[in-house]
C-alpha cells in the first residue's frame, strides 16, 4: 500500500499543503491565503485543518495510508509536546497546544516545529546536506535563521530556541535588533536592511534586492561589491558557529538563495581565513537544492524522524 505524508509550511503570506510519497515526491499540493488571518488564532487553525481535509478527500486517503502532518511554523516551538509557545511578529498565539487540537479534530498523528528546523531536516535528510552527520542550515530572509544538525540529530536546545545565527551579535554597538540585542547578523544581512542599504547606493527608490542581483551578474562592480560585502558579514558570524561546532558542511537556503553565487565565494573566503585551522579546513558550503519546497519536504522529514524517534 503507498504511504504519504501531508506537509505543511506556514508562512507570513501563505500556508502550503503538499502530499509526499515515500520516495520524497510531493504528488499533490494546494495553498491558502493567511493575509486575513494570520493572527486570529481560530481562523488560522480552521484554515489549517480544511486545507487538510480537502488534501485527504481529493486523495482519497484513510488513515492507513496517511502516515501523518508535519507542520513549519515562524517561531518558538515545542516540537517534543507539540505546543506553539510563540509565532514571530504575529500576536494571539501563546502557548498553544497545536498538535493535539489538529489530532483531535484529524485523527492522524501531527508533529510540529520551527519553520528554519523543518528546513533544516529537509536539507539533511533530502537536500544539500543529505547524509552528513553534522551540518548546519542558514536560511536568509527577512529574517536571518539557522538550524543545527549535531550526530545525527536535530539540535533544538533546552527551551527549542537553538540556531538563532541571525541573532549573533557581529558589531559590538549596531543597529538595535528586534530580538532586542544590538549590532546582531540579521541588522546586517536582513533584507529590510539590505534594500535600505541598496537603494542608498543605487540612488533608485523603486529597486530591489533581485535588480542588485541581475546588476550583479552582468557584472556590475557596485553590485558585486554589495554581495560580497554580504558574503564577507555573514562568514564573520558563521565563523563563529563553525569554530564551536566543527561542522562539515553549511547549506544557505531562503529568499537571497538567488544571490548565492555571488556571496558563497566571499562567505567560504572570510570562514576560511578567520576560523582555526581545522575546522576552516573541513567546513563546505552548498545551495539548498530543495529550495522553495524545502518547507514541505522538510515537514516530511519531521514526521518520518519522529516516527522513528518514538518506535524506538
Ligand atoms: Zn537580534
Amino acid at each position: 500500500m503507498k504511504q504519504f505524508v501531508l506537509g505543511i509550511d506556514v508562512g507570513g503570506t501563505n500556508i502550503k499543503f503538499g502530499l509526499v510519497d515515500q520516495k520524497g515526491k510531493i504528488v499533490d499540493r494546494s495553498h491558502l491565503s493567511t493575509k486575513e488571518c494570520i493572527s486570529h488564532k481560530e481562523k488560522l487553525i480552521d484554515k489549517l485543518v480544511r486545507g487538510c481535509e480537502e488534501i485527504i478527500a481529493k486523495n482519497k486517503l484513510s488513515k492507513e495510508n496517511l502516515r501523518g502532518i508535519g507542520i513549519g511554523l515562524p517561531g518558538l516551538i515545542n516540537a517534543k509536546e507539540g505546543i506553539v509557545y510563540s509565532l514571530t511578529n504575529i500576536p494571539g498565539w501563546k502557548n498553544v497546544p497545536l498538535k493535539r487540537i489538529i489530532e483531535k479534530k484529524l485523527r492522524v498523528s501531527v508533529f510540529i516545529d520551527n519553520d528554519v528546523n523543518v528546513i533544516t531536516l529537509g536539507e539533511w535528510k533530502k537536500g544539500a546536506g543529505k547524509g552528513k552527520e553534522n551540518m548546519i542550515c542558514i536560511t536568509l530572509g527577512t529574517g536571518v535563521g539557522g538550524g543545527l544538525v549535531i550526530k545525527n540529530k536535530m539540535y533544538r536546545g533546552e527551551g527549542f530556541a537553538a540556531g538563532e545565527i541571525g541573532h549573533i551579535p557581529v558589531q559590538q554597538a549596531g543597529r538595535k535588533c528586534n530580538c532586542g540585542g544590538n549590532g546582531c547578523l540579521e541588522t546586517l544581512v536582513g533584507n529590510r536592511y539590505l534594500l535600505q542599504k541598496a537603494k542608498r547606493i543605487f540612488k533608485k527608490r523603486d529597486f530591489s534586492l533581485e535588480d542588485v542581483s541581475k546588476l550583479a551578474c552582468q557584472g556590475n562592480r557596485k553590485a558585486v561589491q554589495f554581495w560580497q560585502q554580504v558574503g564577507e558579514q555573514i562568514g564573520i558570524g558563521l565563523t563563529g558557529v563553525v569554530n564551536v561546532l566543527n561542522p562539515s558542511c553549511i547549506v544557505v537556503g531562503g529568499g537571497v538563495a538567488n544571490a548565492y553565487a555571488h556571496i558563497s565565494g566571499p562567505m567560504l573566503e572570510t570562514i576560511q581565513k578567520r576560523a582555526m585551522r581545522v575546522q576552516g579546513k573541513m567546513v563546505k558550503i552548498k545551495k539548498s537544492n530543495l529550495g522553495p519546497n524545502a518547507g514541505i519536504i522538510g515537514a516530511q522529514a519531521l514526521v518520518e524522524e519522529e516516527i522513528k524517534f518514538r518506535a524506538k
